[in-house]
Protein backbone atom coordinates (compact mmCIF):
# COMPACT_ATOMS: atom_id res chain seq x y z
CA UNK A 1 0.00 0.00 0.00
CA UNK A 2 1.16 3.46 -1.22
CA UNK A 3 1.94 6.02 1.68
CA UNK A 4 4.24 8.45 0.41
CA UNK A 5 1.56 11.43 -0.26
CA UNK A 6 -0.03 10.93 3.56
CA UNK A 7 3.12 10.67 4.87
CA UNK A 8 4.23 13.92 3.55
CA UNK A 9 1.20 15.77 4.43
CA UNK A 10 1.02 14.83 7.97
CA UNK A 11 4.39 16.03 8.20
CA UNK A 12 3.42 19.56 6.65
CA UNK A 13 0.40 19.48 8.60
CA UNK A 14 2.36 18.83 12.00
CA UNK A 15 3.87 22.06 11.80
CA UNK A 16 1.01 24.01 11.12
CA UNK A 17 -1.73 22.29 13.00
CA UNK A 18 -1.38 20.53 16.24
CA UNK A 19 -0.47 16.95 16.17
CA UNK A 20 -1.46 17.58 12.29
CA UNK A 21 -5.04 16.94 13.11
CA UNK A 22 -8.12 19.29 14.16
CA UNK A 23 -9.04 16.35 16.33
CA UNK A 24 -7.40 14.31 18.78
CA UNK A 25 -8.24 10.49 17.48
CA UNK A 26 -7.56 11.09 14.07
CA UNK A 27 -3.94 11.47 15.08
CA UNK A 28 -4.05 7.67 15.58
CA UNK A 29 -2.21 7.84 18.91
CA UNK A 30 -3.90 5.00 19.84
CA UNK A 31 -3.01 2.55 17.01
CA UNK A 32 0.35 3.69 16.00
CA UNK A 33 1.77 4.74 12.82
CA UNK A 34 0.18 7.35 10.24
CA UNK A 35 -3.50 8.47 9.70
CA UNK A 36 -4.43 8.16 5.72
CA UNK A 37 -5.21 11.50 4.99
CA UNK A 38 -8.27 11.02 2.51
CA UNK A 39 -8.93 12.62 -0.67
CA UNK A 40 -12.85 12.18 -1.60
CA UNK A 41 -14.89 9.64 -0.79
CA UNK A 42 -17.90 8.07 -2.22
CA UNK A 43 -20.56 5.55 -0.63
CA UNK A 44 -19.13 3.22 1.53
CA UNK A 45 -15.23 4.17 0.24
CA UNK A 46 -13.05 6.41 1.23
CA UNK A 47 -10.06 7.42 -1.24
CA UNK A 48 -7.24 8.49 0.71
CA UNK A 49 -4.66 10.80 -1.19
CA UNK A 50 -2.25 7.97 -2.14
CA UNK A 51 -5.01 6.56 -4.19
CA UNK A 52 -5.54 3.86 -1.91
CA UNK A 53 -9.12 2.57 -1.49
CA UNK A 54 -11.03 1.70 1.84
CA UNK A 55 -14.23 0.42 2.86
CA UNK A 56 -15.22 3.04 5.94
CA UNK A 57 -16.45 2.11 9.14
CA UNK A 58 -16.15 5.72 10.45
CA UNK A 59 -18.61 7.33 8.51
CA UNK A 60 -17.10 10.62 9.67
CA UNK A 61 -18.09 9.54 13.22
CA UNK A 62 -21.46 8.87 12.52
CA UNK A 63 -23.08 11.42 10.06
CA UNK A 64 -22.60 9.48 6.79
CA UNK A 65 -25.45 7.27 7.57
CA UNK A 66 -26.61 7.28 3.88
CA UNK A 67 -23.34 6.90 2.64
CA UNK A 68 -20.80 9.14 1.81
CA UNK A 69 -21.31 11.96 -0.88
CA UNK A 70 -25.01 10.61 -1.11
CA UNK A 71 -26.35 12.27 -4.85
CA UNK A 72 -29.79 13.96 -2.94
CA UNK A 73 -27.79 15.40 -0.44
CA UNK A 74 -24.98 16.83 -2.48
CA UNK A 75 -27.37 18.48 -5.22
CA UNK A 76 -29.76 19.64 -2.19
CA UNK A 77 -26.93 21.68 -0.51
CA UNK A 78 -25.59 22.74 -3.90
CA UNK A 79 -28.99 24.21 -4.49
CA UNK A 80 -29.10 25.96 -0.96
CA UNK A 81 -25.82 27.40 -1.79
CA UNK A 82 -26.64 29.57 -4.88
CA UNK A 83 -29.24 31.38 -2.76
CA UNK A 84 -26.51 32.41 -0.24
CA UNK A 85 -24.27 30.94 2.50
CA UNK A 86 -25.90 32.45 5.46
CA UNK A 87 -27.84 35.42 6.58
CA UNK A 88 -28.03 35.26 10.31
CA UNK A 89 -31.67 35.58 9.75
CA UNK A 90 -34.76 33.27 10.08
CA UNK A 91 -35.64 31.28 6.96
CA UNK A 92 -37.78 28.98 5.95
CA UNK A 93 -35.33 26.04 5.31
CA UNK A 94 -34.79 26.09 9.49
CA UNK A 95 -38.25 26.20 9.97
CA UNK A 96 -38.75 22.66 8.33
CA UNK A 97 -35.80 21.11 9.50
CA UNK A 98 -37.00 21.79 13.07
CA UNK A 99 -40.50 20.68 12.14
CA UNK A 100 -38.50 17.26 10.96
CA UNK A 101 -37.11 16.75 14.22
CA UNK A 102 -40.32 17.61 16.45
CA UNK A 103 -41.74 14.60 13.95
CA UNK A 104 -39.04 12.51 14.39
CA UNK A 105 -38.39 12.65 17.95
CA UNK A 106 -41.38 12.76 20.28
CA UNK A 107 -39.81 14.09 23.46
CA UNK A 108 -39.02 17.29 21.66
CA UNK A 109 -41.28 19.91 21.40
CA UNK A 110 -39.04 23.25 20.85
CA UNK A 111 -35.67 23.40 20.33
CA UNK A 112 -32.76 25.09 18.96
CA UNK A 113 -30.10 24.49 16.33
CA UNK A 114 -26.17 24.64 17.23
CA UNK A 115 -23.19 23.92 15.16
CA UNK A 116 -21.54 21.06 17.08
CA UNK A 117 -22.57 18.11 19.55
CA UNK A 118 -20.51 20.55 21.66
CA UNK A 119 -22.26 23.45 21.65
CA UNK A 120 -25.76 21.55 22.11
CA UNK A 121 -24.81 19.09 25.59
CA UNK A 122 -23.21 22.34 27.19
CA UNK A 123 -26.60 24.30 25.80
CA UNK A 124 -28.81 21.57 26.99
CA UNK A 125 -26.89 21.35 30.65
CA UNK A 126 -27.19 25.94 31.36
CA UNK A 127 -30.96 25.57 30.31
CA UNK A 128 -30.99 22.61 33.20
CA UNK A 129 -29.35 24.49 35.43
CA UNK A 130 -31.08 27.84 35.03
CA UNK A 131 -34.76 26.07 35.05
CA UNK A 132 -34.02 24.33 38.11
CA UNK A 133 -32.05 26.88 39.82
CA UNK A 134 -29.12 23.84 40.75
CA UNK A 135 -25.68 23.56 39.97
CA UNK A 136 -24.81 19.89 40.39
CA UNK A 137 -24.55 17.63 37.02
CA UNK A 138 -24.25 13.94 37.07
CA UNK A 139 -22.12 11.88 34.50
CA UNK A 140 -21.58 8.68 33.53
CA UNK A 141 -17.54 7.52 34.02
CA UNK A 142 -17.12 6.23 29.81
CA UNK A 143 -19.76 8.72 28.37
CA UNK A 144 -18.58 11.60 26.40
CA UNK A 145 -20.24 14.78 25.85
CA UNK A 146 -18.18 17.02 23.82
CA UNK A 147 -15.26 19.29 25.70
CA UNK A 148 -16.92 22.03 27.44
CA UNK A 149 -15.56 22.38 31.16
CA UNK A 150 -18.19 20.63 33.89
CA UNK A 151 -17.85 17.51 31.05
CA UNK A 152 -14.29 16.98 31.27
CA UNK A 153 -14.20 15.76 34.49
CA UNK A 154 -13.67 12.13 35.74
CA UNK A 155 -14.44 10.51 39.04
CA UNK A 156 -12.54 11.74 42.57
CA UNK A 157 -11.24 9.23 44.74
CA UNK A 158 -13.93 6.97 46.28
CA UNK A 159 -17.70 6.23 45.91
CA UNK A 160 -19.75 9.19 45.45
CA UNK A 161 -17.16 11.59 45.45
CA UNK A 162 -17.80 15.00 43.47
CA UNK A 163 -14.87 14.67 39.99
CA UNK A 164 -11.93 16.30 39.21
CA UNK A 165 -10.54 17.65 36.07
CA UNK A 166 -9.98 14.87 33.47
CA UNK A 167 -8.41 17.87 31.33
CA UNK A 168 -5.76 20.37 32.17
CA UNK A 169 -7.50 24.00 32.07
CA UNK A 170 -10.49 22.63 33.61
CA UNK A 171 -10.95 24.55 36.76
CA UNK A 172 -11.42 22.67 39.78
CA UNK A 173 -14.05 24.34 40.87
CA UNK A 174 -16.13 23.48 38.14
CA UNK A 175 -15.19 19.59 38.33
CA UNK A 176 -16.30 19.65 41.57
CA UNK A 177 -19.98 20.15 40.43
CA UNK A 178 -19.83 17.06 38.09
CA UNK A 179 -20.53 13.54 39.79
CA UNK A 180 -19.14 10.83 37.92
CA UNK A 181 -21.29 7.46 38.85
CA UNK A 182 -20.42 4.02 36.86
CA UNK A 183 -23.03 3.59 33.84
CA UNK A 184 -25.26 1.04 33.79
CA UNK A 185 -25.45 0.93 38.02
CA UNK A 186 -28.71 2.19 39.08
CA UNK A 187 -27.98 1.62 43.07
CA UNK A 188 -24.71 4.12 42.49
CA UNK A 189 -27.51 6.41 41.16
CA UNK A 190 -29.68 6.04 43.28
CA UNK A 191 -27.55 6.68 46.12
CA UNK A 192 -26.34 9.78 44.63
CA UNK A 193 -30.02 11.14 44.25
CA UNK A 194 -30.35 9.81 47.93
CA UNK A 195 -27.52 11.52 49.52
CA UNK A 196 -27.64 14.99 46.68
CA UNK A 197 -30.63 14.62 45.38
CA UNK A 198 -32.25 18.02 45.99
CA UNK A 199 -29.05 19.70 44.35
CA UNK A 200 -28.78 17.95 41.15
CA UNK A 201 -29.90 20.04 38.23
CA UNK A 202 -29.44 17.09 35.56
CA UNK A 203 -28.14 14.09 34.42
CA UNK A 204 -26.53 13.77 31.31
CA UNK A 205 -25.89 10.47 29.93
CA UNK A 206 -25.41 8.63 25.94
CA UNK A 207 -28.57 6.16 26.01
CA UNK A 208 -26.39 4.18 24.02
CA UNK A 209 -22.97 4.45 24.63
CA UNK A 210 -20.57 4.59 21.78
CA UNK A 211 -17.51 6.43 23.57
CA UNK A 212 -15.83 3.73 25.51
CA UNK A 213 -17.16 1.44 22.23
CA UNK A 214 -20.68 0.21 21.96
CA UNK A 215 -22.17 -0.29 25.07
CA UNK A 216 -25.89 -0.88 25.70
CA UNK A 217 -27.77 0.10 28.67
CA UNK A 218 -29.60 -2.54 31.11
CA UNK A 219 -33.26 -2.59 31.71
CA UNK A 220 -34.25 -0.21 33.67
CA UNK A 221 -30.97 1.93 33.71
CA UNK A 222 -32.30 4.83 31.52
CA UNK A 223 -36.17 4.50 33.28
CA UNK A 224 -34.17 4.46 36.27
CA UNK A 225 -32.73 8.42 35.46
CA UNK A 226 -35.97 9.77 34.50
CA UNK A 227 -37.65 8.42 37.14
CA UNK A 228 -35.06 9.87 39.65
CA UNK A 229 -34.66 13.01 37.69
CA UNK A 230 -38.96 13.19 38.00
CA UNK A 231 -39.09 12.41 41.89
CA UNK A 232 -36.44 15.02 42.86
CA UNK A 233 -36.94 17.97 40.12
CA UNK A 234 -34.09 17.43 38.13
CA UNK A 235 -33.87 17.15 34.45
CA UNK A 236 -33.20 13.97 32.28
CA UNK A 237 -30.83 14.92 29.13
CA UNK A 238 -30.28 12.08 26.92
CA UNK A 239 -27.37 12.81 24.68
CA UNK A 240 -28.33 11.20 21.29
CA UNK A 241 -25.54 13.12 19.29
CA UNK A 242 -24.07 9.58 18.30
CA UNK A 243 -27.69 7.52 18.91
CA UNK A 244 -30.28 10.17 17.42
CA UNK A 245 -31.18 8.49 14.17
CA UNK A 246 -28.50 5.76 14.62
CA UNK A 247 -30.12 3.10 16.20
CA UNK A 248 -33.63 3.82 15.02
CA UNK A 249 -35.41 6.44 13.43
CA UNK A 250 -36.14 8.73 16.83
CA UNK A 251 -32.89 7.35 18.28
CA UNK A 252 -32.57 5.64 21.12
CA UNK A 253 -35.42 7.35 23.23
CA UNK A 254 -38.10 5.42 20.83
CA UNK A 255 -36.04 2.54 20.27
CA UNK A 256 -36.43 2.11 24.26
CA UNK A 257 -39.79 4.05 24.56
CA UNK A 258 -38.54 6.26 26.69
CA UNK A 259 -39.27 10.38 26.81
CA UNK A 260 -36.58 12.29 28.84
CA UNK A 261 -36.55 15.89 29.65
CA UNK A 262 -33.91 16.95 26.92
CA UNK A 263 -32.14 15.34 24.03
CA UNK A 264 -28.84 16.68 22.34
CA UNK A 265 -28.60 15.89 18.36
CA UNK A 266 -26.15 16.11 16.22
CA UNK A 267 -23.94 14.02 14.03
CA UNK A 268 -26.25 12.45 11.16
CA UNK A 269 -29.16 15.61 12.26
CA UNK A 270 -26.28 17.95 9.93
CA UNK A 271 -25.81 14.80 7.31
CA UNK A 272 -22.12 15.86 7.57
CA UNK A 273 -22.22 19.12 7.91
CA UNK A 274 -21.75 21.16 11.28
CA UNK A 275 -25.34 21.27 12.50
CA UNK A 276 -26.29 20.24 16.28
CA UNK A 277 -29.77 20.25 18.20
CA UNK A 278 -31.15 20.74 21.48
CA UNK A 279 -34.58 20.87 22.62
CA UNK A 280 -37.03 19.01 24.84
CA UNK A 281 -39.97 20.07 27.05
CA UNK A 282 -41.38 23.30 26.59
CA UNK A 283 -41.66 24.66 29.62
CA UNK A 284 -37.61 23.92 30.36
CA UNK A 285 -36.80 25.62 26.72
CA UNK A 286 -39.19 28.55 26.94
CA UNK A 287 -36.11 29.64 29.49
CA UNK A 288 -33.54 30.22 26.80
CA UNK A 289 -33.14 33.58 25.42
CA UNK A 290 -34.94 35.91 24.46
CA UNK A 291 -37.84 33.78 25.87
CA UNK A 292 -36.33 33.48 29.43
CA UNK A 293 -32.84 34.10 30.81
CA UNK A 294 -30.79 31.43 29.48
CA UNK A 295 -28.50 33.23 27.15
CA UNK A 296 -27.07 30.91 23.99
CA UNK A 297 -26.83 32.47 20.71
CA UNK A 298 -24.85 31.34 17.78
CA UNK A 299 -23.52 33.41 14.41
CA UNK A 300 -24.06 30.27 12.19
CA UNK A 301 -26.63 28.14 13.79
CA UNK A 302 -28.99 26.77 11.68
CA UNK A 303 -27.88 28.05 8.45
CA UNK A 304 -29.22 27.29 5.36
CA UNK A 305 -26.85 24.78 3.76
CA UNK A 306 -26.28 23.24 7.17
CA UNK A 307 -29.76 22.67 7.65
CA UNK A 308 -30.38 21.54 3.99
CA UNK A 309 -27.83 18.61 4.13
CA UNK A 310 -29.56 17.63 7.66
CA UNK A 311 -33.02 17.64 5.72
CA UNK A 312 -31.99 15.97 2.59
CA UNK A 313 -30.70 13.23 5.23
CA UNK A 314 -33.21 12.79 7.59
CA UNK A 315 -35.71 12.62 4.57
CA UNK A 316 -34.17 9.27 3.47
CA UNK A 317 -34.69 7.75 6.85
CA UNK A 318 -37.18 4.84 6.27
CA UNK A 319 -37.98 1.49 7.65
CA UNK A 320 -36.52 -0.11 4.96
CA UNK A 321 -32.66 1.41 5.46
CA UNK A 322 -33.32 0.70 9.15
CA UNK A 323 -33.78 -2.99 8.20
CA UNK A 324 -30.92 -3.22 5.73
CA UNK A 325 -29.23 -1.38 8.72
CA UNK A 326 -29.85 -4.25 11.18
CA UNK A 327 -29.26 -6.82 8.68
CA UNK A 328 -26.27 -5.79 7.49
CA UNK A 329 -24.85 -5.52 11.55
CA UNK A 330 -26.28 -8.64 12.30
CA UNK A 331 -23.91 -9.97 9.54
CA UNK A 332 -20.83 -8.41 10.84
CA UNK A 333 -21.34 -8.94 13.61
CA UNK A 334 -21.72 -12.96 13.14
CA UNK A 335 -18.77 -12.88 10.97
CA UNK A 336 -16.61 -11.22 13.37
CA UNK A 337 -17.76 -14.11 15.96
CA UNK A 338 -17.28 -16.79 13.97
CA UNK A 339 -13.37 -15.11 12.53
CA UNK A 340 -12.72 -15.07 16.52
CA UNK A 341 -13.79 -18.28 17.88
CA UNK A 342 -11.93 -19.87 15.16
CA UNK A 343 -8.85 -18.25 15.95
CA UNK A 344 -9.25 -19.47 19.19
CA UNK A 345 -9.47 -14.94 20.45
CA UNK A 346 -11.55 -13.72 23.13
CA UNK A 347 -13.97 -11.44 21.55
CA UNK A 348 -16.75 -9.44 22.43
CA UNK A 349 -18.99 -7.84 20.13
CA UNK A 350 -21.71 -5.75 21.25
CA UNK A 351 -23.96 -4.15 19.00
CA UNK A 352 -27.21 -1.95 18.55
CA UNK A 353 -28.24 -1.80 14.67
CA UNK A 354 -25.57 -0.43 12.71
CA UNK A 355 -23.14 0.46 15.37
CA UNK A 356 -21.00 -1.95 17.19
CA UNK A 357 -17.23 -2.49 19.16
CA UNK A 358 -15.89 -5.82 18.99
CA UNK A 359 -14.16 -5.62 22.40
CA UNK A 360 -11.14 -7.91 22.93
CA UNK A 361 -11.96 -9.30 26.30
CA UNK A 362 -14.52 -11.51 27.42
CA UNK A 363 -17.19 -9.53 28.53
CA UNK A 364 -20.04 -8.52 28.91
CA UNK A 365 -18.75 -5.09 28.90
CA UNK A 366 -21.46 -3.01 30.91
CA UNK A 367 -19.37 0.42 32.02
CA UNK A 368 -15.96 1.94 31.86
CA UNK A 369 -14.41 -0.36 33.89
CA UNK A 370 -15.27 -3.57 31.69
CA UNK A 371 -13.96 -1.54 28.74
CA UNK A 372 -10.81 -0.91 30.20
CA UNK A 373 -9.90 -4.70 30.89
CA UNK A 374 -9.39 -4.68 27.23
CA UNK A 375 -6.07 -6.86 25.12
CA UNK A 376 -4.86 -3.59 23.77
CA UNK A 377 -1.89 -4.84 22.01
CA UNK A 378 -4.57 -7.10 19.93
CA UNK A 379 -6.72 -4.49 18.97
CA UNK A 380 -3.81 -2.38 17.64
CA UNK A 381 -2.40 -5.62 15.27
CA UNK A 382 -6.13 -5.97 14.90
CA UNK A 383 -6.28 -2.23 13.42
CA UNK A 384 -3.43 -2.29 11.33
CA UNK A 385 -4.32 -5.77 10.03
CA UNK A 386 -7.36 -4.06 9.07
CA UNK A 387 -6.09 -1.16 7.83
CA UNK A 388 -3.65 -2.74 5.34
CA UNK A 389 -6.46 -4.38 4.08
CA UNK A 390 -8.54 -1.71 2.83
CA UNK A 391 -11.07 -1.13 6.40
CA UNK A 392 -10.96 1.74 7.35
CA UNK A 393 -11.88 1.16 11.12
CA UNK A 394 -11.90 3.14 14.52
CA UNK A 395 -8.34 3.75 15.63
CA UNK A 396 -8.85 2.98 19.20
CA UNK A 397 -10.89 0.81 21.28
CA UNK A 398 -13.23 2.33 22.39
CA UNK A 399 -14.70 3.42 20.01
CA UNK A 400 -17.95 2.20 17.73
CA UNK A 401 -18.09 1.27 14.12
CA UNK A 402 -20.51 2.86 11.72
CA UNK A 403 -22.24 1.13 9.23
CA UNK A 404 -23.96 3.23 5.93
CA UNK A 405 -27.16 2.09 3.91
CA UNK A 406 -24.64 1.64 1.10
CA UNK A 407 -22.81 -0.87 2.67
CA UNK A 408 -23.36 -4.24 0.86
CA UNK A 409 -22.86 -7.90 1.71
CA UNK A 410 -20.28 -8.15 0.16
CA UNK A 411 -18.96 -5.04 1.76
CA UNK A 412 -19.45 -6.88 4.93
CA UNK A 413 -18.00 -10.13 3.99
CA UNK A 414 -14.66 -8.93 2.99
CA UNK A 415 -14.28 -7.07 6.14
CA UNK A 416 -15.31 -10.08 7.44
CA UNK A 417 -12.45 -12.02 5.72
CA UNK A 418 -10.38 -9.28 6.63
CA UNK A 419 -10.75 -9.27 9.92
CA UNK A 420 -10.10 -12.98 10.13
CA UNK A 421 -6.24 -12.58 8.69
CA UNK A 422 -6.04 -9.58 11.57
CA UNK A 423 -6.78 -11.61 14.64
CA UNK A 424 -3.35 -12.24 15.44
C1 LIG B 1 -19.63 13.34 19.00
C2 LIG B 1 -20.33 13.46 20.28
C3 LIG B 1 -20.44 14.68 20.96
C4 LIG B 1 -19.71 15.91 20.53
O1 LIG B 1 -20.11 16.37 19.28
P1 LIG B 1 -19.14 17.36 18.46
O2 LIG B 1 -19.93 17.73 17.27
O3 LIG B 1 -17.90 16.56 18.17
O4 LIG B 1 -18.84 18.52 19.36
C5 LIG B 1 -21.24 14.74 22.09
N1 LIG B 1 -21.87 13.65 22.54
C6 LIG B 1 -21.78 12.46 21.94
C7 LIG B 1 -22.53 11.29 22.49
C8 LIG B 1 -21.00 12.31 20.80
O5 LIG B 1 -20.88 11.11 20.23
Amino acid sequence: MKRDVSKALFERAQRVIVAGVNSPVRAFRAVGGDPPFIARAKGSRLFDADGNEFIDYIGSWGPAILGHAHPDVVLAIQNALMNGLSFGAPTALEVEFAERIVSMVPSIELLRCVSSGTEATMSAIRVARGFTGRDVLIKFEGCYHGHADHLLVKAGSGAATFGEPDSAGVPAAIARLTLTLPYNDIAALERAFAESGHTIAAVIVEPVVGNMGCVPPVPGFLQAIIDLCKKYGAISIFDEVMTGFRVSRGGAQSLYGLHPDLTALGKIAGGGMPLAVYGGRRDIMSKVAPLGPVYQAGTLSGNPSAVTAGMATLARLDDALYTKLEALGARLEAGLNDAASKAGVELCVQRVGSMLTPFFTRGPVQNWDDASKQDKERFVRFHRGLLERGIYWPPSQYEAAFISAAHTEEDIDRTIAAAAASLV
